[in-house]
């Protein structure tokens, strides 16, 4: 067996139970091969081995009480991936589905997705088995409080730095914020995503969603193609579909679908963003509330946004989202470019599908790599303790957005893999973490 099928078979053997960890890792070592043939030392030095392991994984209780008196109990978790290229970073994600498995795959993930933002961040996840959902504003505050108070000492603004994902938002950011600095007493930029009154950076909201379309508007430029007149579907309708939704319509383009884990709303007219934002950031509803101000508009319970005709599809909304039949539908239906708002919605299958019929394709590392970039942007701000303007930061993220599209396909061409940007990004994601591993010694 050579190198790459070995370290995998470790893995699997290594992590039983851990489908999407496997996944996750599958899917970049074997688009690292070709490497591995042009750099021995890297075999010798052991760093496949080495990357597949966490540097350090924290598991803890995490009790609160309920509205009602009731003590409940959830698993709180914080996997530190690899700091070869900066301080841990990656999100914190609230969600019952949350076990040690997806932690894995989204921190491995956050390593390469980092380090090809071209930013000095390490590779991190956390998050907890809670569910916000149906929850009271003071439940959720209790919660996090308990969260932080565990979390506190294994975080900090040069050592690890947390920021939102599914299930955490401002409101969460701002509650553990307060308490981190009500056990350290210090006044640090020790997560990001928070608000604005307090060290929060302009853009970091929007930043995923613009970043998403940034990346896509560069990629579908190299081909003569815009978001101009664009039919587009977009799953998802939290924080980054909507900004993403934002985004492609400033740019002309017609955003036709939305979903939540309930169902999809189809508006022919082009959603509307303003209905959609009230639902989803004021009252915390469901999307299917959208066809009362909307009677014009349908909604369809279940899955099948996939069916919907369009030109681009970004799916934004959870893993695995978007299988191998909803990728022959999109196919079927012409669509010509799919970009991953999300972390990892497409199955493999269906990425092969779409590389099979040559629809342009932007991985989730490199396409939604905004949010994270933003939030590093928010940790130089609060070192500096200055704040930028929201122009100044939509300058840099789309600069980073066009530089990672850019890096990720001259890496594909230069390894004989012309516009496969999955392997691009990931080759181009490991080198840098590999090189500063190679450097650090055995570590
Ligand atoms: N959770 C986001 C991601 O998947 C953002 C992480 C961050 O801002 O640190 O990259």
């Amino acid at each position: 067996m050579g190198y790459v099928q070995d370290v995998l078979q470790k893995v699997i053997e290594r992590n039983p139970h851990e489908p999407e960890f496997h996944q996750a890792v599958k899917e970049v070592l074997e688009s690292l091969e070709p490497v591995f043939e042009r750099h021995p030392e890297y075999e010798a030095a052991g760093i496949l081995e080495r990357i597949v392991e966490p540097e350090r994984q924290i598991f803890f209780r995490v009790p609160w009480v309920d509205d009602n008196g009731r003590v409940q109990v959830n698993r709180g978790m914080r996997i530190q991936f690899n700091s070869a290229i900066g301080p841990y970073k990656g999100g914190l994600r609230f969600h019952p589905t949350v076990y040690q498995g997806i932690i894995k795959f989204l921190g491995f993930e956050q390593i390469f997705k980092n380090s090809l933002t071209g930013l000095p961040i390490g590779g991190a996840k956390g998050g907890s088995d809670f569910d916000p959902k149906g929850k009271s504003d003071a439940e959720v505050m209790r919660f996090c409080q308990s969260f932080m108070t565990e979390l506190y000492r294994h975080v900090g603004a040069d050592i690890d730095v947390p920021a939102g994902d599914i299930g955490v938002g401002a409101r969460e950011i701002g509650y553990m914020y307060g308490q981190y600095k009500r056990i350290t007493g210090l006044y640090e930029g020790v997560l990001t995503g928070k608000g604005l009154t307090y060290g929060g950076s302009l853009v970091r909201t929007e930043a995923t969603g613009y970043g998403l379309v940034y990346l896509m508007e560069a990629m579908l430029a190299d081909k003569g193609k815009s978001f101009k007149d664009a039919t587009v579907v977009i799953s998802g309708s939290g924080n980054v579909a909507i900004y993403a939704t934002e985004k492609v319509q400033q740019l002309g383009g017609k955003v036709v679908a939305l979903n939540d884990s309930n169902g999809y709303i189809y508006d022919k007219n082009g959603v509307n963003l303003d209905t959609v934002k009230r639902i989803k950031e004021v009252e915390r509803g469901r999307i299917r509330e959208y066809i009362k101000d909307h009677p014009d508009a349908e909604y369809h319970d279940g899955p099948g946004i996939w069916n919907v005709k369009c030109d681009i599809a970004l799916p934004c909304a959870t893993q695995n989202e978007l299988d191998e039949a909803d990728a022959r539908a999109l196919v079927a239906n012409g669509c010509y470019a799919v970009g991953e708002g999300a972390n990892m919605p497409c199955t493999p299958a269906a990425v092969k599908v779409f590389q099979e019929n040559k629809v342009m394709f932007a991985p989730g590392k490199a396409a939604n790599a905004g949010g994270v970039a933003t939030s590093a942007l928010e940790m130089s701000q609060n070192s500096m303790r200055y704040s930028w303007t929201f122009a100044e930061v939509d300058a840099k993220l789309k600069d980073i957005m066009v530089n990672i599209y850019k890096t990720a396909s001259k890496t594909a061409w230069d390894y004989g893999f012309a516009d496969n940007l999955v392997v691009g990004a990931n080759i181009a994601g490991f080198l840098k973490v590999a090189n500063a591993m190679m450097a650090q010694g055995i570590v």
